[in-house]
């Protein structure tokens, strides 16, 4: 199976090529140029097949020859080590706990995968790989923690100053030996605005064969339909709702490629922080981004959620589109209201994004007349975001064994203001 680039200029690539390039040379997202839903047989017995079966099965027909079966399974096996566990909050509504590989993130997964794709990819070759990765928070700890010491690749990350929580920027900064921490001045999307730049600059390209890990890659957005998956193989119910907290529109896309696959998912919910482009599109079907806007939901202060357009390219028409998914947007006021009831009535603390998940399913769930199952993502562990919520449960926060070392390591990073001195900075880098 080949993938076309979503702007139709550039030629049709295999996953090798796709993974790494990251975008088409016209520009354009890559995207899958036909998807074949799966077996019913294997649909309906997902509980008789392990997680890392399962993984084989739903992801083989995008990866066709680039890697062989012997090796992906060994490339399934380095992601997938950590589980995905539903918490049953009552009143038909799960959390699916998304937050349980090395560093805390969903976007452990994807970030794993396309760490080990590209290990594989360059195994022979004698180039220097960069990657160069925006962050609001979560993915530059697991693109850094993927990739940390991956033989030919360096890692480049940048992240908004004084916009990540105090967890995030350690996971960001501390890593050393071939990651680098560059701490912007200005939003997530300043940040997305520089490695756009980057990607269109011969020079810097040829200096350093730069790869994004953003989820614009395939590598780290598809096997995020995964999850999905091991929800379902769980649950095992009909008239499954799925609640997303959505940023950049990766996860929820790739939910919806699930879907395409064949998973009996009735309806997608994309909730969102104030940063609403995607809610307020559903009501006037115009995309018109404003300013982003800074919440404590960090992560999902993106206002140009990059994978809408491979939302758009999977249906006919808006019509289309509405008839499976939603969205609707939540303030910070709101979210932490929701933090505050989920323990009291629970005692289990959600963090901020799957706060914002939650309410977007509860809301959709108020306005169904059938019954049904909803399940929300649980994208990050509550400890990062620990000031915020700790003062609204007004209950200390467990410290995750996992991540026990890191607040004693010193934090390492270069300032940037510009594209300018970004590559100026870069240029004068002595990496190897
Ligand atoms: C990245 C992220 C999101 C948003 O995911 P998208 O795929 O960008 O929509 C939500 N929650 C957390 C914790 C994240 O790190």
């Amino acid at each position: 199976m080949l993938f076309k680039s979503l702007n139709g200029i550039s030629k049709k690539v295999n996953f090798e090529t796709a993974v790494k390039k990251g975008l088409a040379d016209d520009g354009g997202l890559y995207f899958p140029e036909h998807i074949r839903p799966l077996k019913k047989d294997f649909i309906e017995n997902l509980e008789n097949y392990s997680n890392i079966d399962i993984a084989l099965t739903v992801l083989e027909q995008f990866i066709g020859d680039s890697i062989n079966k012997i090796d992906l399974r060994k490339i399934l096996s380095n992601t997938i080590d950590f589980d995905f566990p539903l918490v049953d909050l009552g009143k038909n509504i799960y959390s699916l706990e998304l937050f349980h590989g090395p560093t805390l993130a969903f976007k452990d997964v994807g970030a794993r995968f396309m760490a080990n794709c590209l290990a594989y990819f360059n195994k022979n070759s004698s180039k220097l790989n960069t990657v160069l990765v925006a962050t609001s928070g979560d993915t530059g700890a697991a693109v850094a923690n993927g990739f940390y010491k991956v033989k030919g690749t360096n890692v480049i990350i940048l992240y908004p100053k004084n916009k990540v929580s105090e967890i995030q920027e350690r996971q960001l900064t501390t890593n050393g030996n071939n990651i680098t921490a560059l701490r912007v001045k200005g939003s997530f999307d300043d940040c997305q605005k520089i490695v756009k730049n980057a990607f269109l600059d011969k020079e810097l390209n040829e200096k350093f064969n730069l790869t994004s890990a953003n989820s614009i890659n395939i590598a780290r957005w598809l096997p995020q339909s995964l999850y999905y998956f091991y929800a379902v193989k769980n649950l095992k119910k009909d008239n499954l709702v799925f609640s997303i907290p959505s940023g950049n529109f990766g996860n929820i896309c790739a939910g919806l490629i699930a879907m395409k696959l064949g998973l009996p998912i009735k309806h997608f919910i994309a909730s969102t922080n104030l940063n609403d482009t995607i809610p307020r599109y559903f009501e006037s079907q115009v995309l018109s981004p404003k300013p982003t806007i800074q919440t404590i939901s960090n992560a999902m202060d993106v206002s140009i959620p990059s994978n809408f357009i491979r939302i758009q390219e999977m249906f006919e028409n808006f019509q289309d589109l509405s008839s499976v998914m939603s969205s609707y947007s939540f303030n910070d006021k709101q979210t932490l209201e929701a933090v505050k009831k989920i323990y009291n009535n629970n005692n289990y603390i959600l963090d901020p994004h799957g706060a914002v998940g939650y309410l977007g399913l509860k809301k959709h769930l108020e306005s169904c007349s059938a019954q049904k199952t909803g399940v929300f993502l649980e994208t990050a562990h509550p400890i990062k975001f620990a000031n915020d919520i700790e003062k609204s449960i007004k209950v200390k926060i467990k410290f995750p064994e996992r991540i026990n070392g890191i607040l004693s390591k010193k934090k390492k990073y270069y300032n940037i203001v510009s594209y300018n001195n970004f590559k100026t900075k870069i240029m004068s880098m002595d990496f190897y």
